[in-house]
């Protein structure tokens, strides 16, 4: 059995830098136990001057989806792998020559080693098999992975000493559990990455959450809580041309973003003053008279919302008559995005419904 020639070398000088492995299974977006997996292998990687390999574990045909969402996912996180992607799949003859190194026929026509099935009586190679190969093949020296893969340790050290090397080092991470408890599914309304981006969380907060967990001994229950705060944070340290671009609306709008706790969030604020309201109906008109005024004498959006106050204005019905909500981003930040014409239009839209 021939080792991967880059461990081999390693071996022989006795000073052996890390190569770790992430190796997903391709299932549409990657969940959030497995991202934890990613990011714990590449600073593994990192802090040890090794290597991180993705492999893309495919043996399972019929469960098979494309790897380009798991590829996008982790690229969106922000984690790089140095080797790879290597897909299991492409390497069934290489499985199927080691699995008739060390295994038997049984009467099906699957081969075994022991208990363990390496390939089906159709010829594919089972996960078992696969993952004890490439670990050997690819000089894998330490596996970083959920707690729920123990019981497959067991199977492939034997594997991988009945192929003639020794097993990598194994290390188990607790899994993330739901706030309540239970196994982490869609029923929880964020299990993938996807459903994150899509709450609209940016993924510098994902990355943090994820690498404040680190390597948890026991399991974790998922903290949507600090996962919001980590997301504003984050929103607040974009730069204005950053936040407008993730958003996709003009930097002129950044102001009314500013405020919100998520993307999701920046958009709808961002929509409020990029088109006027549909419906913006008030009962101020002497607000609207004032505030008029004020817009025409040419006050910035500060003295603006001070004057308005001053005198005892309706804020309220100024903020409907220009964004139709009675809640929102900041009401100086609105005024101040908006032109001044555009302002004038929307107050004169709102004062003749009434
Ligand atoms: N493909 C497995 C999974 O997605 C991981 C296998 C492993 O790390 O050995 O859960």
């Amino acid at each position: 059995m021939h080792l991967f020639p880059l461990a081999a070398a390693g071996i022989a000088s006795g000073a052996m830098a890390p190569r770790v492995r992430f190796a997903p299974s391709p299932t549409g977006s990657l969940h959030l136990g497995n991202a934890l997996t990613a990011v714990a292998n590449r600073r593994f990687a990192d802090e040890r001057g090794g290597t991180l390999l993705l492999r893309i574990d495919d043996t399972d045909a019929a469960r098979n989806e494309d790897a380009g969402g798991i590829l996008r996912d982790l690229q969106w996180l922000g984690v790089v792998w140095d080797e790879g992607p290597v897909r299991q799949s492409e390497r069934a003859d290489r499985h199927r020559e080691a699995a008739r190194a060390i295994g038997s026929e049984d009467a099906e026509g699957a081969v075994r080693h022991g208990r363990v099935t390496l390939l089906r009586p159709d010829g594919s190679p089972t996960y078992q098999l696969a993952t004890a190969v490439d670990e050997v093949d690819f000089g894998i020296t330490h596996v970083i992975r959920g707690a729920d893969h123990r019981a497959n340790t067991l199977i492939q050290s034997e594997l991988i000493r009945a192929l003639g090397a020794e097993p990598p080092e194994y290390i188990h991470h607790g899994l993330i559990l739901g706030p309540d408890g239970r196994k982490l599914s869609k029923r929880h309304g964020a299990s993938t990455l996807a459903d994150l981006r899509d709450a609209g969380i940016p993924a510098e907060a994902v990355r943090r959450y994820l690498e404040e967990l680190g390597l948890p001994r026991h399991d974790v229950h998922l903290d949507i809580a600090r996962i919001r705060r980590l997301a504003i944070e984050a929103i607040e340290s974009l730069g204005d041309e950053e936040l407008a671009a993730r958003v996709g609306v003009p930097a002129s709008v950044v102001p009314v973003m500013r405020g919100a706790r998520d993307l999701v969030e920046a958009r709808r604020f961002a929509e409020l003053v990029l088109a006027p309201p549909e419906r913006n109906a008030v009962s101020s008109p002497e607000t609207l008279e004032r505030f008029r005024e004020l817009v025409d004498g040419g006050l910035d959006a500060k003295s603006l919302v001070r004057e308005l106050k001053a005198v005892g204005g309706d804020l309220k019905a100024v903020r409907v008559a220009l964004t139709g909500e009675t809640r929102g981003p900041e009401l100086t930040a609105v005024i101040a995005s908006l032109p001044r014409d555009e302002l004038l239009r929307r107050v004169d839209a709102a004062a003749s419904t009434l």
